[in-house]
């Protein structure tokens, strides 16, 4: 695993760094985008959606990690579960909060409130339902051979959790802000993020994976009342909670066909060979006709690609922050 240490930016080189599929998605979704992303420019502030959801991965992998090493029907007490939050999300803030303007701090208050009143009740949940773990958060680096290039590009990620049942199954942690069924099912098995991490399972155990468990949490959509103390608040999203937890916590297992796996692995050759190509060609981007409002709103680079301003943004030390070990 990679050690986090100081560094100065020294340029994306993909035959070093590596690919994950968070940069070849950036690039199917706008190569200005990924251009930005290589050239080493990260917003200061990330969405709040996405904030939230990578400070919940940080608490489900600390609690994950202390159940793969008890024994299988080990599930954490309510007091273990809020301590972890509490140290995760202090942890976090002391690294990230002086990005923050004070808007988002209270509202990082209001983020915690939520998250005290949401993981003890998901891991009470789903007690009765253990996973058999393999391994937690494990990182990887998997070569891959592309066609037209003489060396193997290294596949690098984070899966947030192997479990075996009958075989390996891989699980991925989801936060939304509601769980539409009728929006997964079978649309999981074209998610570029679910087959580039199966693949590379089967590249390093040399084995195809059974499947993947999706395990969606919802983020409350509860707003503080006006005149409410923060454990009020906690305590009536607890009760939300307690009236409906199927609406908040659900897992869809997904079974992975060989000739599935087969023809990810074609498709993602043909889009690493675009890419490598559009790196090695100085990564020429398009500024017209891309996605710069999309559903969430408005793209993060806004700023940089309509007034070349990069005062939003910072450096990054190395490319791929979030694999590096203590990227929380
Ligand atoms: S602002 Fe538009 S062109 Fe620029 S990176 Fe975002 S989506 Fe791409």
């Amino acid at each position: 695993m990679v050690k986090a240490t100081k560094k100065k930016w020294l340029g994306y080189d993909p035959w070093k760094d590596g690919v994950t599929q968070g940069i070849l998605a950036t690039y199917n979704d706008c190569n200005q985008k990924a251009k930005l992303a290589a050239k080493g420019h990260a917003p200061q502030k990330l969405g709040h959606a996405l904030e939230w959801g990578i400070v919940a991965h940080l608490i489900l992998e600390k609690l994950h990690k202390m159940q793969s090493a008890k024994p299988k029907k080990w599930s954490p007490e309510e007091g273990l579960v809020i301590s972890t939050v509490h140290s995760v999300t202090e942890r976090y803030k002391r690294r990230h909060g002086q990005r923050w303007n004070g808007e988002r701090d209270q509202e990082f208050d209001h983020d915690v409130c939520q998250m005290i009143a949401v993981f003890p009740a998901y891991f009470n949940f789903w007690k009765k339902h253990p996973l058999n773990w393999v391994q937690v958060e494990n990182t990887f680096a998997v070569p891959f051979r592309v066609p037209g290039f003489e060396k193997e590009i290294i596949l690098r990620g984070k899966m947030d959790g192997v479990y075996s049942s009958g075989g390996d199954w891989l699980l991925d942690n989801k936060t939304k802000s509601q769980i539409v069924e009728s929006q997964l099912g079978e649309t999981l098995l074209r998610d570029l993020q679910i087959n580039f991490y199966t693949l590379a399972r089967k590249i390093s155990s040399g084995r195809v994976p059974k499947g993947f468990l999706y395990n969606a949490i919802r983020r409350p959509g509860l707003k503080l009342g006006k005149n409410e103390s923060m454990p009020d608040h906690v305590t009536r999203i607890k009760l939300h909670i307690a009236e409906d937890p199927e609406s908040y916590f659900k897992r869809y297992e997904v079974c992975i066909e060989p000739s599935d796996l087969a023809a990810f692995q074609n498709e993602l050759t043909g889009l690493l060979v675009e890419f490598l190509n559009w790196w090695k060609g100085g990564m020429p981007s398009r500024l017209f006709g891309q996605p710069c409002v999309g559903k969430y709103g408005m793209c993060e680079n806004i700023a940089i690609c309509y007034n070349e301003t990069y005062t939003n943004h910072r450096m990054k030390e190395v490319m791929f922050e979030e694999l590096l070990e203590d990227a929380a």
